[in-house]
C-alpha cells in the first residue's frame, strides 16, 4: 500500500468511527431513504433546502465502513452549496469512484479519498449510495420521504 492509500484509507476509518453529521434534522423539509441490498448499508438523508442552497443535511443509518464514510463526507461536502452545485459535485464524485477519469479528483477535495474503490466495483454502491439518496431527496417533494434502491 501507497502512503497515499494509507492516509485516504485513516480518512475514511475516521469518518466511519466519528461519523460528521450523523443524526436527525426535525426541521428537514427534505429527505429520502436509500438502500444498497448488496451489502446491506441503509442510510437517511435529511435537509433543509432554503432558496435553492442546501443550509443543513444530517444522515442516519447503518451499513459498512465506506458507505458510512461516504455519508459523513457527502454531508460535509454539500452543505451550503446549492442544488445545481450539489449535483454537479455527485457527477463528479461518480465519475471518480467509478475509474473514468483520472483527473476526476482534483477538484473534489477530501472526496478524492473514494479514488481507490473503483478498483472494487461491488464497493461503488456503497460509496455512491449517500449520494444517489440526497439526489432523491432534492428531487423529493416537501409532502413526504422519497426512497431510493442503488439495485
Ligand atoms: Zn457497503
Amino acid at each position: 500500500m501507497t502512503d497515499l492509500q494509507e492516509l485516504y484509507q485513516s480518512v475514511i476509518l475516521d469518518h466511519n468511527r466519528k461519523p460528521r453529521n450523523f443524526g436527525a434534522l426535525p426541521e428537514a423539509n427534505r429527505e429520502a431513504d436509500g438502500k444498497n441490498p448488496l451489502c446491506g448499508d441503509e442510510v437517511h438523508v435529511a435537509l433543509v433546502l432554503q432558496d435553492d442552497t442546501i443550509t443543513d443535511v444530517r444522515f442516519t443509518g447503518h451499513g459498512c465502513a465506506i458507505s458510512k464514510a461516504s455519508a459523513s463526507l457527502m454531508t460535509a461536502a454539500v452543505k451550503g452549496k446549492t442544488r445545481a452545485e450539489a449535483e454537479a459535485l455527485f457527477e463528479r464524485f461518480h465519475t471518480l469512484v467509478l475509474g473514468k477519469d483520472a483527473d476526476a479528483g482534483k477538484d473534489l477535495g477530501p472526496l478524492v479519498v473514494f479514488s481507490g474503490v473503483s478498483r472494487f466495483p461491488v464497493r461503488v454502491k456503497c460509496a455512491s449510495l449517500a449520494w444517489h439518496t440526497l439526489k432523491a431527496a432534492l428531487e423529493s417533494e416537501a409532502a413526504g420521504p422519497a426512497a431510493v434502491s442503488t439495485e
